[in-house]
């Protein structure tokens, strides 16, 4: 499938969850086999042979395609959680939202020594939440080796606010 076929399977929301906001719907190119199959390679084409061991997704929808990558690439998957769903002891990072803030957790040792992490969400937005995950996978040791996003939206200029890091994102807006 090609990148004009994968867009056809998203749906644009307009005014979703709010006034203004055209939320990107991936769910109709998840059902798709081909759309899905092609979507896991896509992610993770640039780092096969970086030798990645561990796939950190952001709930909710990285979780949607981190283990599908993991298993690709022979690697781990460690879900980056919303506040207080984790049991055990947790390191957080904040980011803004249009009002107020949010955090996302790991848990304390979730990164083994040595470990070589590629972080993965559907959408890159502003990039508030990449920026927190990428600070949250640092702070606990694990080496970033890149970042994988199914959606890039480029006006909002997300990749800015990720700097000098290595951004790989299938499909631009
Ligand atoms: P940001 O922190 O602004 O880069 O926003 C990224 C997060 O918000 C991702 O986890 C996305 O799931 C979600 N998101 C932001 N904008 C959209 C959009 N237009 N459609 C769907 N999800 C979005």
């Amino acid at each position: 499938m090609n990148m004009s076929e994968l867009k056809a399977l998203i749906k644009d929301v307009p005014d979703f969850p709010k006034k203004g906001i055209i939320f990107k719907d991936i769910t109709p190119l998840l059902a798709d086999p081909k759309g899905f199959d092609a979507v896991i390679d896509g992610l993770i084409a640039p780092f096969k042979q970086a030798g990645i061991t561990v796939v950190a997704g952001v709930e909710s929808r990285g979780f949607l395609l981190a283990p599908a990558m993991a298993a690709r690439l022979g690697a781990g998957i460690v879900p980056l959680r919303k506040k207080g769903k984790l049991p055990r002891k947790v390191h957080s990072a904040s980011y803004d939202l249009e009002y107020g803030t949010d955090s996302i957790e790991a848990h304390a040792d979730a990164f083994a020594k040595g470990s070589k992490v590629l972080l993965v969400d559907d959408v890159l937005a502003t990039g508030g939440t990449a920026a927190a995950a990428i600070s949250l996978i640092e702070a606990l040791g694990g080496n970033l080796v890149g970042s994988a996003f199914l959606i890039e939206l480029s006006f909002l200029n997300g990749r800015k606010k990720l700097d000098g890091r290595n951004i790989h994102s299938l499909l631009t807006y």
